[in-house]
């Protein structure tokens, strides 16, 4: 594992991730996907709608818009209180969250989340702790910091409303649960995914791509009857803990966190978390959440949320277990995962991404040993790149062409010799152990479709 200087530099270098409006010194915390990042991170959103969509007989997607009616936000709570309590250091002017603060400083032996306002500023003042950036102890009290961003819509000054981005995706389902069970004839239990962006004025953003102030969600709601909600929430958390290892986490490298506080109105609430280089951090979080959110809306909305089982005639509002990753953070994770730096028999070295063959960017690359045998690789290139992303490089020796294709994770290298134009075989170098095999072309596509299944 790599710590996150190396991944950015390497992501950077490699078309994975560049710095947001990087020729206007950037905008800090915004990160643009490059060439191979974006087929990354589309390969993870697919693998995870291919689990909890496609695979999930009673789940649905929705794609719901990031721009909202304002009082659906009052409904789920965010204008009141979605929000994190900043300190800011009187001496050099940067602003902290103070829930952060005490966690770095009591290294786990008190918890930030079971604290007030007050407490907190208590603790801070009663340990001295100081700020990271200058060292001084000189806070500000703290304030809440509502982290929705805020526009308005309208074509006059006058008649212009607020509006926000939306902070998370799940009320995109929330809203939608009665079109999508009525149109889809959907009976409790059901599910309803979605994968959108989301965005968020976090106080202290950054780390990379971990914490930042536009992301990506991959949500999924699943609506049940209360009594079978606590054993369904079991069944999440066991599922979210699948795919992770389904697309190559070690497991090693994982661990449940559940929740010290929970919402009023919830029965249990857990994170999967994951060993970054900077420590244990929240990776997806799986949340009981009762039958909060339907309620809400319904009374909000004025609109009932009542579900009529067919079977028994009874009438309730389902509960939520609610399953929530970031697609974002979740690519960097893979990222962190995947990245090794190697020591080769007789010494030498190489940064090599052990992607799962599933997930990695280009799953082919076609190598022409030299350069007059680039006709017939640009015709095997075009007859695998129907089925796959495939990329072709014949610039540099074989040697540097391999090194280039391991820090990108292609897990597969097709070269061409000259013995391809006289018996259409050709050498496939197998990313991780680096062996190769001769293969005929016309059993390349099926060999390749083994090797990535998943
Ligand atoms: P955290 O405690 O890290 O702020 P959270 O508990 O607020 O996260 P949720 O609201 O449960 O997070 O969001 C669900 C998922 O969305 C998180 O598990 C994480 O993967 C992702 N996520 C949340 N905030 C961000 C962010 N600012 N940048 C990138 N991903 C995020």
């Amino acid at each position: 594992m790599g710590d996150f200087n190396k991944i950015a530099n390497l992501c950077k270098s490699r078309g994975f991730i560049f710095p947001g409006s990087e020729i206007y010194d950037g905008l800090a915390n915004t990160w643009d996907y490059g060439p191979v990042g974006v087929e990354l991170k589309n390969n993870i959103k697919r693998a995870w709608w291919k689990k909890f969509v496609q695979e999930a007989p009673a789940s649905y997607g929705v794609d719901a818009d990031i721009f909202m009616n304002s009082k659906v936000w009052d409904a789920s709570g965010h204008t009141a209180s979605f929000s994190d309590p900043k300190m800011d250091c009187k001496s050099c002017k940067t602003r902290h969250r103070a829930d952060n603060l005490i966690e770095v400083h009591a290294k786990g032996s008190v918890n930030p989340d079971l604290m007030s306002n007050e407490e907190m500023e208590q603790y801070i003042a009663e340990h001295k702790v100081c700020c990271p950036k200058c060292g001084r102890c000189d806070w500000t009290n703290i304030r809440n910091f509502n982290l929705m961003f805020s526009t308005s819509r309208g074509v006059t000054e006058e008649g212009q409303n607020l509006i926000y981005l939306r902070p998370e995706t799940a009320q995109g389902e929330f809203v939608n649960f009665l079109n999508v069970q009525r149109s889809m004839r959907a009976k409790v239990p059901f599910g309803i995914a979605q994968i959108g962006k989301a965005f968020r004025n976090e106080v202290t953003p950054g780390n990379f791509t971990f914490r930042t102030i536009e992301f990506e969600q991959m949500e999924h709601q699943w609506f049940c009857k209360a009594e079978n909600s606590l054993e369904d929430y079991e069944v999440y958390k066991k599922k979210a803990w699948d795919f992770l290892l389904s697309i190559g986490f070690n497991s090693e490298n994982l661990r449940y966190h559940d929740h010290d506080k929970l919402a009023h109105y919830a029965k249990a609430a857990c994170d999967i978390q994951y060993k970054y280089p900077i420590g244990w951090q929240e990776l997806n979080g799986i949340h009981h959440r009762g039958d909060w959110d339907l309620s809400r809306h319904q009374e909000y909305s004025g609109k009932s949320m009542l579900y009529l089982d067919p079977y028994t005639n009874e009438k309730y509002i389902p509960n939520v277990v609610e399953y929530s990753i970031g697609a974002d953070r979740l690519t960097l994770a893979v990222l962190c995962e995947a990245y090794e730096e190697e020591t080769l028999e007789g010494g030498d070295t190489r940064v090599v991404m052990h992607f799962h063959p599933a997930i990695a960017p280009y799953k082919v690359a076609v190598l022409p040993l030299q350069k007059n045998l680039s006709e017939k690789a640009l015709e095997v290139y075009t007859k695998l790149s129907k089925y796959f992303m495939v990329t072709y490089d014949e610039a540099g020796s074989i040697g540097k062409r391999y090194r280039r294709q391991d820090e990108i994770g292609t897990p597969m290298c097709v070269t061409i010799d000259f013995d391809t134009l006289e018996n259409n075989t050709v050498t496939i170098r197998d990313r991780d152990t680096m062996e190769q095999i001769r293969l005929s072309v016309d059993e390349l596509v099926n060999y390749v479709n083994q090797k990535i299944a998943y």
